[in-house]
């Protein structure tokens, strides 16, 4: 039997009842490495890889980015990364590089769309992240998936790039789990798709808000509209937590919806155990866990997934002491 000392044991995060949930950290630059192996998170639930590409004034040679993802895989020591490809557009441009002007860059080349238009950057990014994961243990996710056809072209190309990696005799894992981030509305609408052919799914919330209510995330005049208690993302997220639980998939949440403590009780009670928090929210999230019985979190779930309204969801909460009145 293996033996867990006392600050091991500090990770392990439980629910009132004994119910055991997963923190992960979300990084973004490997600085942020330190506090999440201080807080002993489980491992990496996000990382954002656009990072090294926005610090350079070219895309990174492979090299380059073996470099940097490797370092990741070694500071966690074992424990699980899963590496996001680039998601850059919308908020996260490059300066060197000059897309057509958009009129709605939100709408546009951005994220998966841009890897799959730009084989090579997306295969050299590809590669380093399978190299990095030759120990096994690691996972990529692809974000703004807008379909299953999105996913089995991602997919189809990470076969390709660990095919050549063989043929080169340079090592990598085959069992690198692929994963679908949850942040549209059409992904919704496909997920038992999504859940039969991935090997995860990972709630984006701050783009799954974004898209399914149309509120810019980035726009303080409509920021008041943008609300992760309205009754259809509510009902998206048990959707999609669902459609995991029946084809038997991981499911996790790594928006920043995922350290709102007003939402953790639905999360929790709508079955969500994996939470990919920004690492400054990991005792926060952890206490109120600790403080939270699965029967009270199912109960105000199932309470919240009837209202048809914000304004009833708002009430209930103010009810249920979770917001001030
Ligand atoms: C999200 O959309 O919720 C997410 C985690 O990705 P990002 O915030 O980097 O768009
Ligand atoms: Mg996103």
């Amino acid at each position: 039997k293996v033996m867990h000392n006392a600050s091991d044991m500090k990770a392990k995060t439980k629910t009132k009842c004994g119910e055991r949930v997963h923190i992960y950290a979300n990084i973004n630059l490997l600085s942020d490495l330190k506090p999440a192996r201080e807080f002993k998170a489980e491992g990496v639930g996000l990382y954002r890889s656009e990072f090294p590409f926005i610090v350079r004034n070219d895309f990174p040679p492979e090299e380059e980015q073996y470099i940097i993802y490797k370092k990741l895989v070694e500071q966690m020591e074992g424990k699980p990364v899963t590496f996001r490809t680039l998601d850059i557009g919308g908020d996260k441009m490059l300066s060197y590089y000059s897309n057509v002007s958009e009129a709605n860059p939100f709408l546009g080349m951005r994220a998966i769309r841009f890897s799959l238009q730009n084989r090579d950057i997306f295969c050299q990014q590809l590669r380093a992240f399978l190299r990095a994961g030759a120990g096994g243990g690691t996972r990529i996710m692809f974000p703004l998936i807008s379909s299953v056809d999105d996913f089995v072209e991602a997919r189809s190309i990470v076969y390709e790039c660990m095919d050549e990696l063989e043929e080169e005799g340079i090592p990598f894992s085959r069992d690198t789990q692929l994963g679908v981030m949850m942040e549209l509305p059409s992904a919704v609408e496909v997920v038992d798709e999504l859940a039969m052919e991935a090997d995860f799914l990972s709630i984006g919330s701050n783009d799954l808000i974004q898209y399914m209510l149309a509120v810019d995330r980035t726009n303080e005049q409509v920021s008041k509209l943008y609300l992760a208690h309205h009754p259809a993302i509510l009902r998206a997220i048990n959707r999609i937590v669902s459609a995991s639980e029946t084809h038997g998939k991981d499911v996790s949440i790594c928006g920043d919806l995922s350290a709102d403590p007003r939402m953790l009780p639905f999360l929790l009670g709508v079955g969500l155990r994996r939470f990919s928090i920004d690492i400054v929210n990991a005792l926060t999230v952890q206490r109120l866990v600790n403080s939270i019985s699965l029967e009270e979190a199912e109960e105000m779930a199932n309470a919240m997934l009837d209202f048809g309204r914000i304004s009833e969801i708002e009430a209930y909460l103010i009810d249920c002491n979770l917001v001030d009145a």
